[in-house]
This record gives C-alpha cells, sequence and structure tokens, in this order.
C-alpha cells in the first residue's frame, strides 16, 4: 500500500500527513479550506478537489476532520470517500468519533466490499509533529497489519484493539483520563498559586513523581506562562466527553468525575472560551474563587 490519500489538515492532520510525505509515501491531500493544502502541495503531495477524487488516487484514504458529523459527511455523503472508491480498499477514520457514525461508516463500506478502520490517536499535536502518537485500532485484523507501516510513519505505540468500535471506545477510556487528570493539574496549581509556592519548582519537583503525567509535563509549564493557545481545543475535548456521557447512559455505567469535568469546561464553552486549548480548565476553577 504506497498511494495513501489525507482528508483533514488540521492542527493534528497536517504534521500527520507530513509524516507520511517523509516516509516516501505518494500522497493526496484534500482539505475544506486551501491554506494547508497549499502547504502540503508544496511538499510533494498531489491536491484535490474532494474527497471522491482523494479516494479515487488512493489505495488507503484517512480522516482526521473534527466532529463524527464531518465524518460521515467526508465518508460517505455527496463527492464522498464511498463514491471514489473501490473494493479491497482500506479507509481509517483516526479523528474521535462517536460509536454510532463509526458503526454506520463500517456498515456503509462493507456492503461495497470496502474495509474500515477507527483509529483515533493521542499524544497531541506534538506526538503529531514527532510522529510519536499512540494509535488505537478497531477493525478487521489483515486490514490492520496492512497498515501497520502507514501507522508507523505517524506512531509509536500502534495497539488493534479488536473489532470497528474498540478503537474509539479505547480512545473513550483515553479522554476520562486525560479530563481528570486536567482537573488534577488545575486545582494543584490554583491551590500553588494561592499559597506563594513557586510553580516552576513545583512542576520540576513532582513531574518524577507518582503524579508526573504527559500534561503535567506538556501542558502545566503552559498554564504558568498564561500560554492557553490550543493543542487540543476545549470545544473538540467537549465533543468526546459527550460522546462518553452518551455511552455511560449506553452502558447504565456512573462517570461522576468525567460529568464533574464536563460541567466545568461547560462554564468555559458558556464564557466563548471553546477555542482555548483544554489546558484553560483552570480558568474555570480560578473562577470560583473571584468574588
Ligand atoms: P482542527 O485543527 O480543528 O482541524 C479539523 C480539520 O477538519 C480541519 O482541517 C477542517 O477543515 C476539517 N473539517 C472540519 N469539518 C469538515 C467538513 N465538514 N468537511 C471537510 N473537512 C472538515 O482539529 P484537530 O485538533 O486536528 O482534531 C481533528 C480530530 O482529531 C478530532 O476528532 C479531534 O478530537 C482528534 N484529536 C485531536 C487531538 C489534538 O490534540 N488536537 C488529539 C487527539 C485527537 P478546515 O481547515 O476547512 O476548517
Amino acid at each position: 500500500m504506497k498511494k495513501i490519500g489525507f482528508i483533514g489538515l488540521g492542527i493534528m492532520g497536517k504534521p500527520m500527513a507530513k509524516n507520511l510525505l517523509k516516509a516516501g509515501f505518494d500522497l493526496s491531500v484534500y482539505n475544506r479550506s486551501k491554506a494547508p493544502m497549499e502547504e502540503l502541495i508544496a511538499l510533494g503531495a498531489k491536491g484535490a478537489s474532494s474527497p471522491k477524487e482523494v479516494a479515487e488516487n488512493s489505495e488507503v484514504v484517512i480522516t482526521m476532520v473534527r466532529d463524527s458529523p464531518d465524518v460521515e459527511q467526508v465518508m460517505l455523503g455527496k463527492e464522498g470517500v464511498i463514491e471514489g472508491f473501490k473494493e479491497g480498499r482500506i479507509a481509517i477514520d483516526m479523528g474521535t468519533t462517536s460509536l454510532e457514525v463509526t458503526r454506520k461508516v463500517a456498515q456503509e463500506f462493507k456492503k461495497r466490499g470496502i474495509r474500515f478502520l477507527d483509529a483515533p490517536v493521542s499524544g497531541g499535536d506534538k506526538g503529531a509533529i514527532e510522529g510519536t502518537l499512540t494509535i488505537m485500532v478497531g477493525g478487521p485484523k489483515e486490514a490492520f497489519n496492512e497498515c501497520l507501516p502507514i501507522f508507523k510513519a505517524m506512531g509509536k505505540n500502534i495497539v488493534h484493539m479488536g473489532d470497528n468500535g474498540y478503537g474509539q471506545l479505547a480512545k473513550l477510556c483515553n479522554q476520562i483520563m486525560v479530563s481528570l487528570n486536567m482537573l488534577g493539574i488545575a486545582e494543584a496549581l490554583t491551590l500553588a498559586s494561592k499559597s506563594g509556592l513557586d510553580l516552576n519548582k513545583l512542576i520540576e519537583a513532582i513531574s518524577a513523581g507518582a503524579a508526573g503525567s504527559w500534561a503535567l509535563s506538556n501542558l502545566a509549564p503552559k498554564i504558568i506562562k498564561g500560554d492557553f493557545n490550543p493543542g487540543f481545543k476545549v470545544k473538540l475535548l467537549q465533543k468526546d466527553l459527550r460522546i462518553i456521557m452518551s455511552v455511560s447512559d449506553e452502558l447504565k455505567i456512573s462517570l461522576p468525575g468525567t460529568s464533574l469535568v464536563h460541567q466545568l469546561y461547560n462554564a468555559l464553552e458558556a464564557t466563548n472560551q471553546g477555542e482555548l486549548g483544554h489546558q484553560a480548565l483552570i480558568k474555570a476553577i480560578e473562577r470560583l474563587i473571584k468574588e
């Protein structure tokens, strides 16, 4: 599989596509807005005018678009991947997408002899740039094996989780950990700041111990500098938390911690802060102690 198509060149998709080019794949790209596409074309990718045209040029097509309805539109809609793909090809969704859309896309492709993998990622924009993403894959094992060289160009820790949907379920578990960890960091930094602790020294001290995490090492320093630029936008984490809330209803399980963080992020969205990076959770905690 040498001819790859990539759709959705945002914060994550653009560096992932660049890593595929670096690894020597023959790459076709499509993005709704033109600027990121031009950047990839300048590096040697072929531009396409629709997801359908990307599929016509490719053996494997990857999508990295924003939300579940976008995945459905790009994969199954008019001028979508399904219209340009032949039997035997492989479609991969690497975004975080609802189970409902994941199952629908898998079924529609199956009817046409096209294999589908849900392969969401973890590791943030840093992991996408450095090619060190964790990739959690659901779908046919033989399609996973065929796509391993492609995944290895973008990630380091690549795990086949089971049938379609299990990649997304693993990612939802990841997002529970990500959001609750961020709440811990936000509360710890608030206590530290109010009590006069040196915040940089605090991170230096605790990041090597039991409280250490990716977010503490990579995002807490940004919080201290007042850098709330995204990485991973609040509104995208909220999309994921909504999926988790609906799965918790479906499975009849209680996730009180996740629900609490979701409500705190609601407060950020309600005050037009949804475009900030998810490290902005501290703003919701700080607001609780303001007059
Ligand atoms: P982003 O920067 O907002 O980029 C989203 C991309 O999707 C853009 O290229 C956008 O095109 C495209 N798009 C949106 N709706 C579309 C539509 N209807 N048709 C065609 N293209 C469409 O988002 P991101 O941070 O890269 O996230 C992408 C996915 O990865 C999401 O599912 C997210 O949850 C997941 N994810 C993100 C991170 C992270 O740290 N950022 C980490 C892991 C997973 P335009 O340029 O035209 O807007």
